[in-house]
Protein backbone atom coordinates (compact mmCIF):
# COMPACT_ATOMS: atom_id res chain seq x y z
CA UNK A 1 0.00 0.00 0.00
CA UNK A 2 2.93 2.52 0.82
CA UNK A 3 5.04 1.71 -2.15
CA UNK A 4 1.20 2.59 -4.07
CA UNK A 5 0.45 5.75 -2.11
CA UNK A 6 4.11 6.97 -2.95
CA UNK A 7 3.57 6.22 -7.00
CA UNK A 8 0.25 8.21 -6.62
CA UNK A 9 2.32 10.96 -4.65
CA UNK A 10 5.07 10.67 -7.74
CA UNK A 11 2.66 10.54 -10.53
CA UNK A 12 0.88 13.97 -8.86
CA UNK A 13 4.65 15.96 -8.42
CA UNK A 14 5.00 15.17 -12.23
CA UNK A 15 1.64 16.80 -13.12
CA UNK A 16 2.26 19.64 -10.98
CA UNK A 17 5.62 20.11 -12.49
CA UNK A 18 4.53 19.36 -15.62
CA UNK A 19 1.13 22.21 -15.10
CA UNK A 20 3.82 24.28 -13.28
CA UNK A 21 5.51 24.66 -17.18
CA UNK A 22 2.43 25.29 -19.06
CA UNK A 23 1.81 28.58 -16.82
CA UNK A 24 4.42 30.09 -18.42
CA UNK A 25 2.35 30.94 -21.49
CA UNK A 26 -1.14 32.16 -21.08
CA UNK A 27 -2.07 29.87 -24.07
CA UNK A 28 -1.24 27.10 -22.35
CA UNK A 29 -2.08 27.81 -18.65
CA UNK A 30 -5.35 26.76 -18.49
CA UNK A 31 -3.93 22.94 -19.59
CA UNK A 32 -1.60 24.11 -16.96
CA UNK A 33 -4.14 24.53 -14.28
CA UNK A 34 -5.94 21.68 -15.26
CA UNK A 35 -3.09 19.17 -15.23
CA UNK A 36 -1.72 21.37 -11.79
CA UNK A 37 -5.70 20.34 -9.82
CA UNK A 38 -5.41 16.55 -11.61
CA UNK A 39 -1.92 16.55 -9.55
CA UNK A 40 -3.63 17.66 -6.50
CA UNK A 41 -6.97 15.38 -6.61
CA UNK A 42 -4.33 12.31 -7.11
CA UNK A 43 -2.48 13.64 -3.95
CA UNK A 44 -5.52 14.15 -1.98
CA UNK A 45 -6.88 10.60 -3.08
CA UNK A 46 -3.43 9.03 -2.03
CA UNK A 47 -3.94 11.19 1.19
CA UNK A 48 -7.10 9.80 1.98
CA UNK A 49 -6.00 6.17 1.38
CA UNK A 50 -3.23 6.26 4.04
CA UNK A 51 -3.69 4.23 7.03
CA UNK A 52 -3.44 7.17 9.43
CA UNK A 53 -6.42 8.52 8.77
CA UNK A 54 -8.94 7.10 11.37
CA UNK A 55 -11.49 8.84 10.47
CA UNK A 56 -13.50 10.54 7.26
CA UNK A 57 -16.69 12.34 8.78
CA UNK A 58 -14.29 15.23 10.52
CA UNK A 59 -12.23 15.07 6.48
CA UNK A 60 -15.62 15.31 4.91
CA UNK A 61 -17.16 18.54 7.09
CA UNK A 62 -13.75 20.13 6.39
CA UNK A 63 -14.30 19.64 2.91
CA UNK A 64 -17.72 20.98 2.94
CA UNK A 65 -17.21 24.10 5.17
CA UNK A 66 -14.02 24.60 3.25
CA UNK A 67 -15.37 24.64 -0.41
CA UNK A 68 -18.77 26.40 0.82
CA UNK A 69 -15.60 29.41 1.71
CA UNK A 70 -13.93 29.08 -0.76
CA UNK A 71 -16.55 29.32 -3.25
CA UNK A 72 -17.86 32.21 -2.12
CA UNK A 73 -14.64 33.62 -1.55
CA UNK A 74 -14.07 33.08 -5.38
CA UNK A 75 -17.07 34.05 -6.87
CA UNK A 76 -17.36 37.42 -4.84
CA UNK A 77 -14.13 38.64 -4.54
CA UNK A 78 -12.81 41.73 -6.78
CA UNK A 79 -10.56 41.60 -9.12
CA UNK A 80 -8.72 44.56 -7.46
CA UNK A 81 -8.56 42.88 -4.48
CA UNK A 82 -7.16 39.85 -5.61
CA UNK A 83 -3.95 40.30 -3.86
CA UNK A 84 -5.38 40.64 -0.29
CA UNK A 85 -6.97 37.40 -1.03
CA UNK A 86 -4.12 35.46 -1.84
CA UNK A 87 -2.83 36.83 1.45
CA UNK A 88 -5.59 35.50 3.36
CA UNK A 89 -4.87 31.81 1.80
CA UNK A 90 -1.06 32.17 2.28
CA UNK A 91 -2.36 33.21 5.70
CA UNK A 92 -3.95 29.89 6.45
CA UNK A 93 -1.42 27.54 4.63
CA UNK A 94 0.76 28.78 7.66
CA UNK A 95 -1.74 28.80 10.15
CA UNK A 96 -2.32 24.50 8.85
CA UNK A 97 0.97 23.84 8.99
CA UNK A 98 0.91 25.53 12.37
CA UNK A 99 -1.92 23.35 13.76
CA UNK A 100 0.08 20.24 12.05
CA UNK A 101 3.02 20.70 13.57
CA UNK A 102 1.39 20.97 17.28
CA UNK A 103 -0.53 17.88 16.62
CA UNK A 104 2.93 15.95 15.39
CA UNK A 105 4.53 17.66 18.87
CA UNK A 106 1.06 15.83 20.86
CA UNK A 107 1.12 12.66 19.45
CA UNK A 108 4.71 12.39 19.97
CA UNK A 109 4.71 12.98 23.24
CA UNK A 110 2.14 10.34 23.49
CA UNK A 111 4.55 7.60 22.23
CA UNK A 112 6.98 8.54 24.10
CA UNK A 113 5.31 8.40 27.23
CA UNK A 114 3.73 4.77 26.08
CA UNK A 115 7.87 3.71 25.96
CA UNK A 116 8.16 4.51 22.50
CA UNK A 117 11.77 6.22 21.04
CA UNK A 118 12.33 9.69 20.94
CA UNK A 119 12.29 11.08 17.69
CA UNK A 120 15.86 12.13 16.14
CA UNK A 121 17.35 15.68 15.77
CA UNK A 122 15.88 15.51 12.01
CA UNK A 123 12.60 15.04 12.42
CA UNK A 124 12.99 17.85 15.23
CA UNK A 125 14.27 20.17 12.85
CA UNK A 126 11.19 19.87 10.52
CA UNK A 127 8.99 19.95 13.41
CA UNK A 128 10.31 23.51 14.76
CA UNK A 129 10.63 25.20 11.08
CA UNK A 130 6.91 23.83 10.49
CA UNK A 131 5.77 26.01 13.68
CA UNK A 132 8.17 29.07 12.76
CA UNK A 133 7.91 29.62 9.32
CA UNK A 134 3.60 28.49 9.41
CA UNK A 135 3.41 31.04 12.07
CA UNK A 136 5.43 33.96 10.73
CA UNK A 137 3.33 33.38 7.46
CA UNK A 138 0.15 33.26 9.26
CA UNK A 139 0.71 36.67 11.05
CA UNK A 140 2.58 38.02 8.04
CA UNK A 141 -0.02 37.29 5.89
CA UNK A 142 -2.90 38.74 8.32
CA UNK A 143 -1.05 42.04 8.08
CA UNK A 144 -0.41 42.12 4.68
CA UNK A 145 -4.25 41.83 4.16
CA UNK A 146 -4.87 44.33 6.88
CA UNK A 147 -2.62 46.81 4.94
CA UNK A 148 -4.55 45.76 1.46
CA UNK A 149 -7.60 45.83 2.87
CA UNK A 150 -7.00 49.63 4.58
CA UNK A 151 -7.78 47.90 7.83
CA UNK A 152 -4.49 48.65 9.10
CA UNK A 153 -2.86 52.17 8.48
CA UNK A 154 -0.19 51.58 5.92
CA UNK A 155 2.88 52.95 7.28
CA UNK A 156 0.94 52.02 11.10
CA UNK A 157 4.06 51.33 13.34
CA UNK A 158 3.38 52.63 17.10
CA UNK A 159 5.24 49.49 18.32
CA UNK A 160 8.78 50.12 19.32
CA UNK A 161 9.61 47.60 16.40
CA UNK A 162 13.34 47.26 17.04
CA UNK A 163 13.36 45.56 20.47
CA UNK A 164 10.00 43.46 19.36
CA UNK A 165 12.02 42.15 16.72
CA UNK A 166 15.08 41.34 18.77
CA UNK A 167 13.26 40.24 21.76
CA UNK A 168 11.03 38.21 19.55
CA UNK A 169 14.24 36.74 16.92
CA UNK A 170 15.68 36.11 20.50
CA UNK A 171 13.30 34.00 22.40
CA UNK A 172 12.32 32.18 18.50
CA UNK A 173 16.20 31.44 18.18
CA UNK A 174 16.18 29.94 22.30
CA UNK A 175 13.56 28.16 21.72
CA UNK A 176 14.03 26.71 18.23
CA UNK A 177 17.87 25.44 19.31
CA UNK A 178 16.49 23.93 22.79
CA UNK A 179 14.03 22.33 20.99
CA UNK A 180 15.83 20.73 18.13
CA UNK A 181 18.08 19.26 21.02
CA UNK A 182 15.31 18.20 22.61
CA UNK A 183 11.41 18.09 21.94
CA UNK A 184 10.15 17.44 25.00
CA UNK A 185 9.03 20.67 26.20
CA UNK A 186 5.50 22.02 25.49
CA UNK A 187 5.69 25.33 26.93
CA UNK A 188 9.05 26.09 24.78
CA UNK A 189 6.80 25.00 21.58
CA UNK A 190 4.39 27.16 22.86
CA UNK A 191 6.88 30.42 23.52
CA UNK A 192 8.00 29.13 19.78
CA UNK A 193 5.15 29.47 18.41
CA UNK A 194 3.82 32.96 19.81
CA UNK A 195 7.39 34.47 19.55
CA UNK A 196 7.13 33.62 15.73
CA UNK A 197 3.69 35.00 15.62
CA UNK A 198 5.02 38.40 16.89
CA UNK A 199 7.87 38.08 14.39
CA UNK A 200 5.93 37.78 11.98
CA UNK A 201 3.62 40.85 13.11
CA UNK A 202 6.63 43.47 13.33
CA UNK A 203 8.59 42.02 10.23
CA UNK A 204 5.70 42.96 7.81
CA UNK A 205 4.47 45.87 9.82
CA UNK A 206 7.51 48.22 8.71
CA UNK A 207 6.81 47.58 4.57
CA UNK A 208 4.58 50.03 3.14
CA UNK A 209 1.41 49.41 1.79
CA UNK A 210 2.25 49.53 -1.84
CA UNK A 211 4.77 47.40 -1.23
CA UNK A 212 2.22 44.22 -0.32
CA UNK A 213 1.88 42.52 -3.73
CA UNK A 214 5.86 41.40 -3.31
CA UNK A 215 5.49 40.58 0.39
CA UNK A 216 2.49 38.70 -0.24
CA UNK A 217 4.30 36.69 -3.03
CA UNK A 218 7.28 35.97 -0.46
CA UNK A 219 4.50 34.54 2.12
CA UNK A 220 3.22 32.30 -0.48
CA UNK A 221 7.16 31.11 -1.03
CA UNK A 222 6.78 30.84 3.25
CA UNK A 223 3.77 28.77 2.87
CA UNK A 224 5.07 26.58 1.04
CA UNK A 225 8.21 25.90 2.86
CA UNK A 226 6.50 25.60 5.92
CA UNK A 227 4.10 22.65 3.86
CA UNK A 228 7.17 21.12 2.51
CA UNK A 229 8.36 21.04 6.60
CA UNK A 230 5.21 19.52 7.46
CA UNK A 231 5.82 16.92 5.06
CA UNK A 232 8.86 15.74 6.67
CA UNK A 233 7.21 16.00 9.75
CA UNK A 234 4.17 13.75 8.39
CA UNK A 235 6.50 11.41 6.45
CA UNK A 236 4.31 12.72 3.35
CA UNK A 237 6.28 12.69 -0.36
CA UNK A 238 3.49 14.56 -1.62
CA UNK A 239 3.60 17.12 0.65
CA UNK A 240 7.34 17.92 0.79
CA UNK A 241 6.88 17.88 -3.23
CA UNK A 242 4.13 20.45 -3.97
CA UNK A 243 5.50 21.94 -0.76
CA UNK A 244 8.64 23.07 -2.44
CA UNK A 245 7.36 23.70 -5.56
CA UNK A 246 5.44 26.44 -3.89
CA UNK A 247 8.24 27.67 -2.12
CA UNK A 248 10.42 28.07 -5.39
CA UNK A 249 8.07 29.40 -7.63
CA UNK A 250 7.17 32.11 -4.95
CA UNK A 251 10.70 33.00 -4.38
CA UNK A 252 11.11 33.17 -7.99
CA UNK A 253 7.82 35.61 -8.84
CA UNK A 254 8.89 37.38 -5.88
CA UNK A 255 12.58 38.28 -7.30
CA UNK A 256 11.03 38.87 -11.41
CA UNK A 257 8.58 40.89 -9.40
CA UNK A 258 11.37 43.02 -7.74
CA UNK A 259 13.76 43.16 -10.76
CA UNK A 260 10.44 44.76 -12.81
CA UNK A 261 10.52 47.09 -9.78
CA UNK A 262 14.27 47.37 -10.20
CA UNK A 263 14.17 47.01 -6.41
CA UNK A 264 16.62 44.11 -4.67
CA UNK A 265 14.44 42.27 -2.23
CA UNK A 266 16.44 44.13 0.84
CA UNK A 267 15.38 47.12 -0.20
CA UNK A 268 11.84 46.11 -0.10
CA UNK A 269 11.84 44.74 3.23
CA UNK A 270 14.05 46.59 5.01
CA UNK A 271 14.32 49.67 2.83
CA UNK A 272 11.06 51.64 4.05
CA UNK A 273 8.65 53.35 1.45
CA UNK A 274 9.53 53.24 -2.93
CA UNK A 275 10.84 56.99 -2.62
CA UNK A 276 12.23 58.04 0.81
CA UNK A 277 11.38 61.23 2.79
CA UNK A 278 14.09 63.29 1.76
CA UNK A 279 13.40 62.09 -1.60
CA UNK A 280 10.10 63.55 -1.73
CA UNK A 281 10.80 66.35 -0.22
CA UNK A 282 12.37 67.12 -3.65
CA UNK A 283 9.48 65.95 -5.82
CA UNK A 284 7.98 68.65 -8.15
CA UNK A 285 4.10 68.90 -7.46
CA UNK A 286 1.38 70.45 -9.79
CA UNK A 287 3.37 72.81 -11.22
CA UNK A 288 5.75 70.20 -13.12
CA UNK A 289 2.84 69.92 -15.46
CA UNK A 290 1.53 73.41 -16.12
CA UNK A 291 1.26 75.05 -19.45
CA UNK A 292 2.76 71.88 -20.68
CA UNK A 293 0.05 69.39 -20.87
CA UNK A 294 -2.32 69.11 -24.09
CA UNK A 295 -5.52 68.74 -23.09
CA UNK A 296 -7.99 66.85 -25.56
CA UNK A 297 -11.07 64.64 -25.91
CA UNK A 298 -13.05 61.69 -27.35
CA UNK A 299 -14.33 63.57 -30.31
CA UNK A 300 -10.61 64.77 -31.44
CA UNK A 301 -8.94 61.43 -30.62
CA UNK A 302 -11.82 59.29 -33.07
CA UNK A 303 -11.03 61.83 -35.42
CA UNK A 304 -6.88 60.42 -35.04
CA UNK A 305 -7.90 56.96 -34.94
CA UNK A 306 -9.95 57.32 -38.51
CA UNK A 307 -6.51 56.85 -40.07
CA UNK A 308 -4.31 55.14 -38.49
CA UNK A 309 -3.13 51.80 -39.45
CA UNK A 310 -1.80 50.47 -36.02
CA UNK A 311 -2.61 51.37 -32.57
CA UNK A 312 -1.05 49.75 -29.28
CA UNK A 313 -2.91 49.57 -25.80
CA UNK A 314 -1.28 49.92 -22.98
CA UNK A 315 -3.60 49.18 -19.76
CA UNK A 316 -2.56 49.64 -16.25
CA UNK A 317 -3.53 49.90 -12.74
CA UNK A 318 -6.54 52.42 -13.58
CA UNK A 319 -7.96 49.61 -16.53
CA UNK A 320 -8.65 47.56 -13.32
CA UNK A 321 -9.79 50.45 -11.06
CA UNK A 322 -12.42 51.42 -14.17
CA UNK A 323 -12.94 48.10 -15.05
CA UNK A 324 -12.48 48.77 -18.30
CA UNK A 325 -11.56 45.39 -19.91
CA UNK A 326 -14.24 45.16 -21.85
CA UNK A 327 -15.00 48.29 -23.35
CA UNK A 328 -11.13 48.66 -24.78
CA UNK A 329 -11.85 44.91 -26.49
CA UNK A 330 -14.73 46.73 -28.04
CA UNK A 331 -12.66 49.59 -29.14
CA UNK A 332 -10.31 47.19 -30.29
CA UNK A 333 -12.68 45.01 -32.18
CA UNK A 334 -14.14 48.39 -33.62
CA UNK A 335 -10.63 49.71 -35.01
CA UNK A 336 -9.73 45.96 -36.23
CA UNK A 337 -12.92 46.02 -38.80
CA UNK A 338 -11.51 49.13 -40.16
CA UNK A 339 -8.16 47.56 -40.83
CA UNK A 340 -6.42 49.03 -38.10
CA UNK A 341 -3.60 46.64 -36.25
CA UNK A 342 -4.16 46.41 -32.99
CA UNK A 343 -1.82 45.15 -30.16
CA UNK A 344 -1.79 44.99 -26.25
CA UNK A 345 1.29 46.13 -24.35
CA UNK A 346 2.27 43.99 -21.11
CA UNK A 347 4.92 45.37 -18.79
CA UNK A 348 5.48 42.49 -15.90
CA UNK A 349 4.79 45.09 -13.07
CA UNK A 350 1.62 46.74 -14.26
CA UNK A 351 -1.10 46.86 -12.11
CA UNK A 352 -1.18 45.63 -8.65
CA UNK A 353 -0.28 42.12 -9.36
CA UNK A 354 2.00 39.95 -11.06
CA UNK A 355 -0.25 38.80 -14.20
CA UNK A 356 -3.05 41.38 -13.37
CA UNK A 357 -3.47 42.42 -17.11
CA UNK A 358 -3.59 39.10 -18.59
CA UNK A 359 -5.66 38.55 -16.14
CA UNK A 360 -7.84 41.36 -16.91
CA UNK A 361 -7.57 41.28 -20.78
CA UNK A 362 -8.61 37.58 -20.69
CA UNK A 363 -11.33 37.81 -18.38
CA UNK A 364 -12.17 39.96 -21.51
CA UNK A 365 -11.84 37.84 -24.26
CA UNK A 366 -8.66 39.82 -25.62
CA UNK A 367 -6.56 36.91 -28.14
CA UNK A 368 -3.62 35.93 -26.52
CA UNK A 369 -1.58 36.61 -29.35
CA UNK A 370 -2.41 40.13 -28.99
CA UNK A 371 -0.67 40.65 -25.77
CA UNK A 372 2.96 41.33 -26.17
CA UNK A 373 5.36 41.35 -23.34
CA UNK A 374 7.66 44.58 -22.65
CA UNK A 375 10.70 43.11 -24.43
CA UNK A 376 8.94 42.28 -27.68
CA UNK A 377 6.72 45.46 -28.01
CA UNK A 378 9.55 47.78 -26.97
CA UNK A 379 10.84 48.18 -30.23
CA UNK A 380 7.69 48.23 -31.78
CA UNK A 381 6.48 51.53 -30.55
CA UNK A 382 8.70 53.78 -33.10
CA UNK A 383 6.15 51.99 -35.78
CA UNK A 384 3.38 51.98 -34.06
CA UNK A 385 0.56 55.51 -34.93
CA UNK A 386 -0.68 55.81 -31.72
CA UNK A 387 -0.39 54.54 -28.04
CA UNK A 388 -3.54 54.12 -26.10
CA UNK A 389 -2.49 54.28 -22.65
CA UNK A 390 -5.22 53.35 -20.44
CA UNK A 391 -4.89 54.09 -16.77
CA UNK A 392 -0.97 53.05 -16.82
CA UNK A 393 1.34 55.33 -15.15
CA UNK A 394 5.02 54.65 -13.70
CA UNK A 395 5.19 51.62 -15.94
CA UNK A 396 5.36 54.34 -19.18
CA UNK A 397 7.49 57.07 -17.18
CA UNK A 398 10.70 57.88 -19.32
CA UNK A 399 11.65 59.17 -16.05
CA UNK A 400 12.71 55.67 -15.47
CA UNK A 401 14.82 55.64 -18.49
CA UNK A 402 16.36 59.01 -18.63
CA UNK A 403 16.33 60.81 -15.84
CA UNK A 404 19.31 59.46 -13.09
CA UNK A 405 17.70 61.57 -10.39
CA UNK A 406 14.69 60.20 -10.68
CA UNK A 407 13.17 57.45 -8.29
CA UNK A 408 12.35 55.25 -10.18
CA UNK A 409 15.59 55.60 -12.83
CA UNK A 410 16.72 51.81 -13.80
CA UNK A 411 12.86 50.58 -13.65
CA UNK A 412 12.32 49.13 -17.06
CA UNK A 413 9.42 50.82 -18.89
CA UNK A 414 7.14 50.12 -21.99
CA UNK A 415 9.00 52.72 -24.57
CA UNK A 416 5.31 54.15 -25.40
CA UNK A 417 7.06 57.98 -26.34
CA UNK A 418 8.42 56.16 -29.43
CA UNK A 419 4.54 56.52 -30.89
CA UNK A 420 3.88 59.25 -33.33
CA UNK A 421 0.98 59.46 -31.23
CA UNK A 422 0.39 59.09 -27.19
CA UNK A 423 -3.39 59.02 -25.77
CA UNK A 424 -3.19 59.16 -22.17
CA UNK A 425 -6.75 58.13 -20.50
CA UNK A 426 -7.06 58.95 -16.72
CA UNK A 427 -8.96 61.01 -14.51
CA UNK A 428 -6.21 64.33 -13.20
CA UNK A 429 -2.44 64.49 -13.69
CA UNK A 430 -1.91 62.87 -10.37
CA UNK A 431 0.58 60.35 -9.16
CA UNK A 432 0.61 56.55 -10.01
CA UNK A 433 2.11 53.94 -7.00
CA UNK A 434 5.88 55.62 -7.34
CA UNK A 435 4.35 59.07 -5.86
CA UNK A 436 5.99 60.77 -8.97
CA UNK A 437 5.25 63.07 -11.87
CA UNK A 438 5.76 61.58 -15.41
CA UNK A 439 7.40 63.47 -18.08
CA UNK A 440 5.54 61.57 -20.63
CA UNK A 441 2.62 63.54 -20.23
CA UNK A 442 4.34 66.95 -21.05
CA UNK A 443 5.87 65.42 -24.28
CA UNK A 444 5.10 67.24 -27.26
CA UNK A 445 3.84 64.20 -29.13
CA UNK A 446 1.06 63.60 -26.02
CA UNK A 447 -2.38 64.46 -25.78
CA UNK A 448 -4.34 63.83 -22.36
CA UNK A 449 -7.63 62.55 -21.81
CA UNK A 450 -9.12 63.17 -18.62
CA UNK A 451 -11.91 60.83 -17.07
CA UNK A 452 -12.71 57.55 -15.73
CA UNK A 453 -11.18 54.94 -18.66
CA UNK A 454 -14.41 53.08 -19.57
CA UNK A 455 -16.48 56.21 -19.63
CA UNK A 456 -13.85 57.54 -22.07
CA UNK A 457 -13.35 54.57 -23.81
CA UNK A 458 -17.09 54.47 -24.17
CA UNK A 459 -17.10 57.71 -25.62
CA UNK A 460 -14.75 57.32 -28.50
CA UNK A 461 -16.06 54.06 -29.25
CA UNK A 462 -19.85 56.21 -29.26
CA UNK A 463 -16.94 58.86 -31.42
CA UNK A 464 -16.03 56.68 -33.99
CA UNK A 465 -18.99 54.99 -34.77
CA UNK A 466 -20.87 58.74 -35.71
CA UNK A 467 -17.53 59.49 -37.53
P1 LIG B 1 0.28 53.33 -11.53
O1 LIG B 1 -0.02 52.97 -10.13
O2 LIG B 1 1.61 53.91 -11.82
O3 LIG B 1 -0.80 54.39 -12.06
C1 LIG B 1 -2.14 54.06 -12.14
C2 LIG B 1 -2.88 55.27 -12.67
O4 LIG B 1 -4.22 54.86 -12.89
C3 LIG B 1 -2.94 56.41 -11.70
O5 LIG B 1 -2.01 57.42 -12.03
C4 LIG B 1 -4.40 56.90 -11.78
O6 LIG B 1 -4.43 58.27 -12.19
C5 LIG B 1 -5.01 56.02 -12.86
N1 LIG B 1 -6.38 55.64 -12.56
C6 LIG B 1 -6.90 55.22 -11.39
N2 LIG B 1 -8.21 54.99 -11.52
C7 LIG B 1 -8.52 55.25 -12.80
C8 LIG B 1 -9.72 55.18 -13.55
N3 LIG B 1 -10.89 54.82 -12.99
N4 LIG B 1 -9.68 55.50 -14.86
C9 LIG B 1 -8.54 55.89 -15.42
N5 LIG B 1 -7.37 55.97 -14.78
C10 LIG B 1 -7.37 55.65 -13.47
O7 LIG B 1 -0.03 52.05 -12.41
P2 LIG B 1 0.89 51.23 -13.42
O8 LIG B 1 0.08 50.04 -13.77
O9 LIG B 1 1.42 52.10 -14.50
O10 LIG B 1 2.14 50.81 -12.58
C11 LIG B 1 2.06 49.86 -11.54
C12 LIG B 1 2.87 50.34 -10.37
O11 LIG B 1 2.59 49.47 -9.27
C13 LIG B 1 4.37 50.30 -10.63
O12 LIG B 1 5.01 51.37 -10.00
C14 LIG B 1 4.77 48.97 -9.97
O13 LIG B 1 6.12 48.98 -9.56
C15 LIG B 1 3.82 48.95 -8.79
N6 LIG B 1 3.59 47.59 -8.27
C16 LIG B 1 3.14 46.61 -9.08
C17 LIG B 1 2.98 45.33 -8.62
C18 LIG B 1 2.56 44.23 -9.52
O14 LIG B 1 2.75 43.07 -9.17
N7 LIG B 1 1.97 44.52 -10.66
C19 LIG B 1 3.23 45.00 -7.21
C20 LIG B 1 3.63 46.13 -6.42
C21 LIG B 1 3.80 47.37 -6.95
P3 LIG B 1 -5.70 59.17 -11.86
O15 LIG B 1 -5.91 59.11 -10.39
O16 LIG B 1 -5.29 60.51 -12.36
O17 LIG B 1 -6.85 58.60 -12.63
Amino acid sequence: MATMINLVYLIAAVLFIVGLKNLSSPRTAPRGNLLGAIGMFLAVIATLLDHHVVSFGWIFIGIVIGSGIGTYMARTVKMTAMPQMVALFNGFGGMASVLVAGAAFLEMGQVVERGGADPDWQWSLALVLSALIGSVTFTGSGVAFGKLQGLVNEQAVTIPKKYTKALAAVLVLISLVVLIADVSSGFLFFILVLSSFALGIVLVMPIGGADMPVVVALLNSYSGLAASMTGFVLGNNGLIISGSLVGASGLILTMIMCKAMNRSLANVLFGGAIVSESAKAAIPGKEFYEGKVKQSDAEEVAMILESVQSVVFVPGYGLAVAQAQHATHELADLLTTRGVQVKYAIHPVAGRMPGHMNVLLAEAEVPYDQMIEMDLINPEFSRTDVAIILGANDVTNPAARDETSSPIYGMPILEVDQAKTVVVIKRSLSPGFAGIPNSLFIKDNTLMVFGDAKDVLQGLIQAIKEL
